[in-house]
């Protein structure tokens, strides 16, 4: 088998910061900096470029993308400049002036078609990390095994927590795994009989850096599981990764709320950070004189509560999330 390394010439030219290895299937992309403030990514793809560039890594079957998903944003160290690029992501967005539409539209090609996609993220408030999985309820469980399987059981065994949103509450499917998902290869066997795998991973607060080399060497193992590294693949470098048990836990999401003309404030220390408990029928926030209260029943779990200087008037502000039972999943 031939060792591909480097630029391999492709028939159309690559969008800016987005580079190519190899040919074939298996076909996997990583992405970062999607959000440009989330940089946690921004080091892995760094990393993973130079050394398939420079170092001799090597794709030996299958073709692997890399890219920066905003450039300009990551720049400029902010989630986005016109709009939210992770919510470009709906295949309407073709003909356009605005940077992210038209970014979206440029990296969608490489979105398609794909065995695997790992969407590297990070949160604007404290967070255990953790994975956030596309697609409806049905078929669920094989998605998370091969998810688990390929690239998250050889996370650190700090993520152990799942978010699912098969009601698309988030961002009514246009985010990159969920582009991801609709555009799998015909009957989502990708490779080896199996289902495909779109993972979004939310590292921890973007401010932290501390996961970057772990991280790395997840997508490595990865890549090394699709058995795309060539013989060089892993020279050098600490062998598999961790294989500990863990305890996942699998959360799904019931509700947004959004600021509107009322204003909003959080209430009784909520909104501080991803998965804090919110207790059944317990008031979190209110908009003007109105509360807003979580469901009765069971405890509810505050998702990517948003920075003040995120808020806008019609935006989300948060999403609510239960806890699945074993037997849901
Ligand atoms: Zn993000």
């Amino acid at each position: 088998m031939r060792l591909c390394r480097g630029l391999l010439a492709t028939a159309r030219p690559l969008p800016s910061d987005v580079w190519q290895f190899g040919a074939g299937r298996p076909r996997v992309a990583v992405l970062e900096g999607v959000h440009g403030n989330e940089i946690t990514g921004v080091e892995v793809v760094k990393a993973l470029v130079e050394d398939f560039t420079h170092k001799g890594l090597g794709i030996r079957e299958g073709q692997l993308t890399v890219a920066i998903g905003n450039p300009l944003a990551v720049a400029q160290n902010t989630r986005y400049i016109e709009e939210d690029l992770n919510r470009c992501f709906d295949g309407k967005s073709l003909e356009t002036s605005e940077l992210e539409k038209k970014r979206a539209a440029a990296l969608s090609p490489y979105l398609e078609g794909l065995d695997v996609l790992l969407d590297l993220h990070a949160t604007n408030k404290p967070s255990t990390p953790f994975a956030r999985l596309p697609g409806p309820i049905e078929g669920r469980r094989q998605r998370f095994q091969v998810a688990e399987d390929l690239f998250l059981s050889s996370l650190p065994t700090s993520c152990q927590t799942v978010l699912w949103d098969p009601h698309e509450l988030i961002a009514g499917g246009s985010m990159t795994d969920e582009f991801a998902l609709r555009h799998a290869p015909d009957g989502w066997d990708g490779w080896d009989g199996s289902y495909g795998s779109y993972i979004c991973l939310e590292s921890g607060q973007a401010s932290d850096r501390s996961s970057v080399d772990a991280i790395y060497l997840a997508v490595l193992q990865c890549l090394r599981k699709l058995q795309m590294l060539g013989p060089l693949g892993f020279e050098g470098r600490p062998g598999p990764g961790d294989k500990k048990p863990r305890a996942w836990r699998h959360f799904e999401i019931m509700e947004k709320f959004s600021l509107d003309h009322r204003g909003f404030e959080w209430t009784n220390g909520h909104g501080e950070y991803n998965f804090q408990v919110v207790p059944a029928g317990h008031v979190y926030g209110r908009k003007g004189q109105v509360e807003l209260r979580a469901p009765e029943g069971k405890e509810s779990y505050m998702v990517f509560p948003k920075v003040r200087n995120l808020w806008a008037e019609g935006r989300p502000l948060g999403w609510l999330a239960r806890k699945l039972e074993p037997e849901e999943l």
